[in-house]
């Protein structure tokens, strides 16, 4: 009996804002070969997917799953029966990127989906939660884009000392 790692998720909970996607995704239940599982991706956080599915799979099997352009490795946390199916929570181990791109600052546009909260990949999102843990000028920018949406919302301002209230 292995206790369930929650407290892990709690800790990092700023950073865990769920990003909502509809990827069609492919599932390979490790070590395979096995007979693939069509799901979607409903929604990433920075270390997990959440995925609908018709199949039940287990906790704590590893999974390949398979998206448009990238492979994601991962490890089944849960996976709960609901109306139309099951949804299984994954836990992020590995994304295989198409070859290319390195780490570079991220563009002007999908900066804003990100800030609108809608409308990019699973990967993109992934790549961009990365990239944003060591970026900090590329945080500033996604502050920016969020303010510039939601004037009434405060969003951690970029220059302290302005705060008016
Ligand atoms: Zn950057």
């Amino acid at each position: 009996m292995t206790p369930p790692e929650v407290a892990v998720e709690e800790v990092d909970r700023r950073s865990e804002t769920r990003y909502q996607t509809q990827d069609p995704a492919e599932i390979e239940i490790l070590p395979g070969p096995s007979a693939p599982l069509f799901g979607t991706v409903l929604d990433v956080s920075r270390s997990g997917l959440r995925v609908a599915l018709q199949n039940r799979i287990s906790r704590g099997e590893h999974v390949k799953v398979k998206l448009h352009r990238n492979v994601i490795f991962g490890e089944v946390r849960y996976c709960r029966p609901v109306p139309n199916g099951f949804q299984a929570g994954l836990k992020i181990q590995d994304l295989v990127r198409p070859p290319g791109r390195q780490d570079e600052h991220i563009a002007d546009d999908p900066l804003s989906l990100y800030a609108v909260g809608k409308g990019l990949s699973v990967a993109e999102v992934i790549d961009m939660r990365e990239h944003l843990a060591h970026c900090e000028a590329c945080r500033t920018r996604l502050a920016r884009q969020q303010e510039a949406l939601n004037p009434g919302r405060k969003h951690r301002p970029p220059l302290p000392g302005r705060a008016n209230g």
